[in-house]
């Protein structure tokens, strides 16, 4: 499906260009190739896809160590890279259909390690982020399990520390999951770790702080991912019905077939608009600064989290019902939508669930109404 007209002038002028040098750096670097060969052994990268790893790193893992030295995709400037750079960037990547592969090369990085470089000290910026950025240092991120805390119970007892996978008493086994085989998911399990206070991230109990701003930043690129996602699955699923006859006519001729793709896009393009509006808004709060009035995006990023999720939920069921048996098989022409049909999922799940998100965003509504409405009441 093609993609609907854009409003944004910004969008407009970069997005050529990025997605130019994008389609450029991706194939160079083989990640199209990568799929197929570590998706089938359910494993991270082997050592022999370390030198990809090193070069998606320098590529794309340099923007989240935020320093200001380092090359950035389609030679970009710092200064000058924003939200829609980001939107694109993880769109574009996206089209790789093998969401596992991703998180594999840089989902790790890409959520670890902005709590070090929103609030780490200068000394241990300078310790990890070079090696983050070179592909040598990779983080994980472990928030969901709420009994490893320093503080008491509640939000207010939550701590970010770094702990290296390396010190006595952290152990980690290997996550087997329905989908995205090649990302390393893992089991960490700590037993009688013996931690410093240096090694706090922030102040003390303040990680709950710190783990909302980088939720945000996750969720968002997560719906991106989604949308994206749904588009593989129309555009697959359209070259098969517009090849593959039955009864002497070509899929497509059917009125039934055709009509699941006006389904599909029928959510893909509100979703995409709505998400186009969300980075505009985070965009216009960051050149406004501090005079503007705050914009809240936690409830709105939520919502389009969920609706983005169930987007790609529906998409996938109609894609690979459109590909018959070949969207049941690994590999070959329904090989994305097969994969995606195990990732989508976790797409749901991750970075907040289903329900939690949809009580948040309604949480942030409320609250917003009740802020505006005592704002009037004052007039
Ligand atoms: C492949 C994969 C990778 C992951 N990577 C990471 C990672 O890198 N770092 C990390 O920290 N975590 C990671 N996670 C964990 C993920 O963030 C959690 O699975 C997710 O937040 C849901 O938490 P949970 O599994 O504990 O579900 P639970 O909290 O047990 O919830 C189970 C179900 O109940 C619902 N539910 C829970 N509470 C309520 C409520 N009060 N009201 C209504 N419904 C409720 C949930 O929405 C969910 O549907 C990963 C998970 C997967 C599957």
């Amino acid at each position: 499906m093609k993609k609907g007209k854009r409003n944004s002038r910004k969008l407009a002028t970069i997005y050529p260009l990025v997605v130019k040098l994008l389609r450029v750096f991706s194939a160079i670097h083989g990640m199209r190739d990568v799929p197929s060969s570590i998706t089938k052994i359910n494993t991270p990268p082997p050592a022999a896809h370390l030198e990809v790893f090193k070069r998606h790193a320098e590529g794309y893992l340099a923007l989240s160590t935020g320093l200001r030295n380092l090359a950035l995709p389609g030679g970009i400037l710092f200064d000058e890279w924003d939200s829609w750079h980001t939107l694109i960037i993880t769109d574009e990547q996206s089209r790789v259909g093998y969401t596992g592969v991703l998180w594999g090369l840089g989902g790790g990085n890409a959520i670890g390690v902005p709590p070090i470089v929103n609030f780490g000290t200068r000394a241990r910026k300078d310790k990890f982020l070079p090696g983050v950025a070179n592909g040598s240092i990779q983080f994980c991120l472990g928030i969901t399990e709420p009994d490893v805390r320093i503080g008491g119970p509640g939000a207010g007892g939550i701590s970010l520390l770094i702990i290296p996978l390396k010190v006595p008493g952290v152990l980690t086994r290997q996550m087997h999951n329905s989908g995205v085989g090649a990302s390393g998911s893992t089991f960490i399990i700590f037993n009688d770790v013996i931690v410093l206070v240096s090694t706090l991230i922030h102040k003390g109990n303040r990680g709950f702080e710190v783990i909302m701003l980088n939720f945000n930043t996750e969720r968002k690129a997560i719906a991106t991912q989604s949308i994206r996602l749904s588009r593989v699955c129309v555009e697959d699923a359209w070259n098969y019905t517009c090849t593959r006859e039955t009864f002497g006519k070509k899929l497509i001729e059917n009125t039934i077939i055709r009509a699941k793709f006006i389904k599909m896009g029928r959510m893909i393009e509100p979703t995409q608009a709505f998400l186009e509006q969300l980075t505009w808004l985070i965009e216009l709060s960051r050149k406004n600064g501090k005079n503007s009035p705050s914009v809240k995006i936690g409830g709105m990023t939520a919502m389009l989290k969920v609706i983005s999720t169930r987007c790609l939920e529906k998409c996938v069921r109609e894609a690979q019902q459109i590909m018959g048996g070949l969207g049941y098989a690994r590999g070959g022409k329904g090989g994305r939508i097969e994969a995606i049909s195990r990732d989508v999922r976790v797409m749901a799940v991750c970075g907040g669930s289903e329900e939690i998100m949809s009580e948040l965003a309604i949480r942030e509504e409320a609250k917003d109404l009740k802020t505006h409405a005592s704002a009037s009441s004052q007039l």
